[in-house]
């Protein structure tokens, strides 16, 4: 009985931040879910003119495509914790604090967030943010233009499709500024890219990149 009390007033283990179902102590996840995230917190490839680097956190795999499904369609937002948690593991493990004054993250639509009754990479921002301790930049970098998801398409109408649907609401307030830009997914990159332009074209020293997860290369 003691023990039980004990447990709850003290816990020596914390329930997963993933499944909710095993006791995890690895970052507050248990081994099951982290031998189903294939971890890399490594540099992607990017041709950017605007983004310095991008960096992202795993391997896309099926367990974090489902998971990031959940997440964004399923209302399951508590998992911005769990995938907080991975992506500031990402910035410690590649020394990237030092070189951030400020995170930012990608917008969606305000009628979809209204929908969705949150960002999902807001969130992520917010979480990384108060871990490193940097200010969050957030209702700034909007977005203004209506676009559907479309995973199918390839980066060249990405692009055309996303032209002049971010806007920058207060350019002062990034001045000479390096932003950790956040989101969950990387698809092709386009959308990182037209967020990485808005910025640097207000003022913006230099965008460093990072991601939960990429398709790009899969
Ligand atoms: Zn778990």
């Amino acid at each position: 009985m003691f023990g039980i009390i004990s447990n709850l007033l003290f816990p020596s283990k914390h329930i997963c931040l993933i499944c909710k179902e095993n006791y995890g102590h690895n970052r507050f996840i248990c081994d099951n879910c982290q031998s189903s995230l294939e971890v890399v917190h490594e540099e992607i490839h990017s041709d950017s003119k605007y983004i310095k680097k991008v960096y992202y956190s795993l391997f896309y795999n099926r367990f974090i495509r489902e998971l990031i499904k959940k997440y964004k369609f399923n209302g399951k937002n508590y998992l911005y914790k769990a995938f907080g948690e991975i992506l500031v593991e990402t910035i410690e493990k590649n020394n990237l604090s030092q070189d951030i004054d400020m995170v930012t993250y990608v917008p969606s639509h305000r009628r979809k967030e209204a929908l969705r009754g949150y960002n999902q990479a807001e969130l992520l921002a917010r979480y990384i943010a108060e871990k490193i301790e940097k200010p969050l930049c957030r209702e700034n970098l909007v977005k203004t233009k209506w676009t559907e998801e479309q995973s199918h398409s390839n980066k060249a109408d990405r692009v055309v499709n996303l032209r002049d649907s971010f806007h920058l609401k207060k350019p002062e307030k990034i001045q000479k500024k390096r932003i950790l830009l956040v989101d969950d997914l990387i698809t092709t990159g386009a959308t990182m890219e037209e967020c990485g332009k808005i910025l640097i074209r207000n003022g913006a020293k230099e965008i460093i990149g990072l991601a939960l997860t990429s398709s790009k290369n899969n």
